[in-house]
């Protein structure tokens, strides 16, 4: 399923993909369905193919990272060579460094109910914000941009 959405990453108007092959197991996962293999397989085609059809968008978003680590990094190589920024919604704890070079934004923290999504100052998920210089990245965190407006309470990953 795909949304373009404009609260998910502060400043920019993102394309936001589902991504099934969930290896995360959140109290009170909000979309089972993606725990499983579904949907069309995402290509570098259907990326294409998706943002040609949503004009305007200046940031690609992968809800979800889905079962291989290769592939996902190949897919945001890409994404980025057509200009756009790239961003992850993980439902880890942490990620690896090698993600971090590879994406914009990058959301870690599995779903807690009783910490709340994003837009809760109680929350135990953080944004960052990734820059890059050659194989070095600095992470800012900006959750904090979140709170005080809304959010897709859905997009919890
Ligand atoms: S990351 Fe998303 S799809 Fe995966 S278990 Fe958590 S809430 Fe469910």
């Amino acid at each position: 399923m795909t949304s373009v959405v404009i609260e998910e990453i502060p400043d920019r108007v993102t394309l936001a993909v589902d991504i099934s092959n969930c290896q995360g197991n959140c109290e009170g996962c909000h979309s089972p369905f993606l725990r499983m293999d579904v949907g069309e397989e995402l290509t570098k085609e259907v990326i294409d193919s998706l943002i040609e059809n949503n004009y305007g968008v200046n940031c690609f978003l992968f809800l979800g990272e889905g079962n291989d680590l290769k592939a996902l990094l190949g897919l945001a190589e890409h994404v980025r060579s057509i200009g756009l920024k790239v961003a992850l919604y993980s439902g880890r704890q942490e990620v690896e460094d090698e993600i971090y070079r590879a994406f914009d934004y990058v959301k870690v923290g599995p779903y807690m109910a009783k910490f709340g999504p994003l837009n809760e100052s109680t929350t135990n998920q953080r944004l960052y914000s990734i820059s890059h210089e050659g194989e070095s990245f600095t992470k800012t965190d900006i959750t904090s941009r979140f709170w005080h407006r809304g959010i897709d309470p859905n997009a919890s990953h």
